[in-house]
């Protein structure tokens, strides 16, 4: 199936009325901030949901219309796309969005216009593509090891896709590789096919930031809106465990991502937070034109080497964002106010309506 043509996204985006823009997304993962966000921006909010999973948004009341679906993948069914563009929906991606609709279906079928930049979505979820975006923007990403049987330190081991980190393991030899690839298997958390893409590479001891990026496409700038760190079963209830008991309970940690929580870097990391997401942007700009536009994050681990190491990226609104609801300590920086990253999202559209220039922030 062909791509969406831009010209036709753009013509929707002509023909609807510019003082009653509706922002829609799927009721899930980071969807609270940007419904709020929309609203205290003066927008309408719609959100798509399936049935059973209305109640936070009737609760927290952030949401003017309801498209009730079966499925959340029903977003991309006609009938849904119509009802979106009926009340001029610019959608906002974020983690569950892309899950569910389905990057093919972003790609191709889906005729509604999206905040951001529709084509950057694969580049996070193809590992080779990611790798090659933060390699060709001088990003430090961890080390690869191409061969199980080149494993000469610790590794960390991961399979294809976003799995919340189900199925990750940590090898110190080739051997143990083998043995854990067995125990993986055994528990149904991968399958036979995933061991072909199994990717290996060097295990970052360090802390975990997660750090939460706006690319301001109509001001050309990075802002740094805030940073997560995650909850993950069951390496953080391990580390809990005294060492002997670990070695006893015989459990492999997983890396399920449970929750998150807002950290601060220490401030004299601040100027690498700053350099990763400066870098990235301009990267990004060549390779996947026009690069990023709106949220994104950089997951990372910081070393006592104090090297910020980017391991993995979201080229989307990040599920971390709800750590900063009612804002962050940086995003708090730019404005004096407590500031979202669906409300800022929601501030670009608003500017971009006002400059005339939604066109260039719009796909
Ligand atoms: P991911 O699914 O890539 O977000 O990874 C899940 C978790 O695995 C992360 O939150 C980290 O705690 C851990 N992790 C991922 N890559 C590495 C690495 N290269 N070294 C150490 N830990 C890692």
């Amino acid at each position: 199936m062909s791509k969406i043509d831009r010209q036709k996204i753009m013509g929707i985006l002509d023909e609807y009325d510019k003082e009653d823009i509706t922002i829609a997304t799927l009721g899930s993962h980071s969807s609270l901030h940007m419904f709020q966000g929309a609203k205290t921006e003066g927008f309408r909010t719609a959100v798509v949901c399936e049935k059973g999973r209305e109640v936070p948004y009737k609760r927290f009341g952030v949401c003017d219309e309801y498209i009730m679906v079966d499925h959340f993948s029903d977003i991309v069914n006609e009938e849904v796309q119509e009802q979106l563009r009926d009340m001029n929906s610019i959608v906002f991606p974020h983690g569950s969005f892309v899950a569910y609709a389905g990057l093919d279906n972003i790609e191709t079928i889906f005729n509604v216009p999206m905040f951001g930049n529709r084509d950057i979505l694969r580049w996070e979820a193809e590992r080779d593509l990611e790798r090659k975006l933060m390699t060709e923007s001088g990003v430090r990403i961890p080390k690869k090891i191409k061969n199980p049987a080149d494993i000469d330190g610790t590794v960390m081991v991961k399979f294809p896709g976003a799995r919340g980190g189900r199925g990750y393991f940590v090898a110190n030899s080739t051997e143990e590789y083998d043995e854990k690839i067995e125990t993986m298997m055994a528990r149904n958390w991968i399958e036979e096919e995933d061991i072909k893409g199994a990717h290996i590479e060097e295990y970052v001891l360090g802390c975990n930031y997660c750090i939460h990026y706006f690319f301001s496409g109509l001001k050309d700038e990075v802002e740094l809106m805030g940073i997560d760190s995650r909850y993950e079963s069951t390496i953080d209830g391990l580390v809990r465990v005294p060492a002997k008991d670990q070695i006893d309970m015989g459990v492999n940690a997983s890396y399920v991502v449970t929750g998150n929580h807002p950290v601060v870097l220490r401030e004299s990391l601040l100027p690498q937070a700053f350099d990763i997401g400066d870098k990235i942007t301009e990267g990004a700009k060549g390779l996947v034109p026009p690069g990023f536009n709106g949220p994104f994050c950089m997951q990372t681990l910081v070393n006592d080497d104090l090297e910020v190491v980017v391991f993995e990226m979201s080229a989307r609104s990040d599920g971390g964002t709800n750590t900063f609801m009612n804002g962050s300590a940086y995003s708090y920086l730019y404005y004096g106010e407590p500031l979202s990253m669906g409300r800022r999202m929601a501030m670009e559209i608003k500017n971009g309506i006002a400059e005339d220039r939604l066109d260039e922030i719009i796909t």
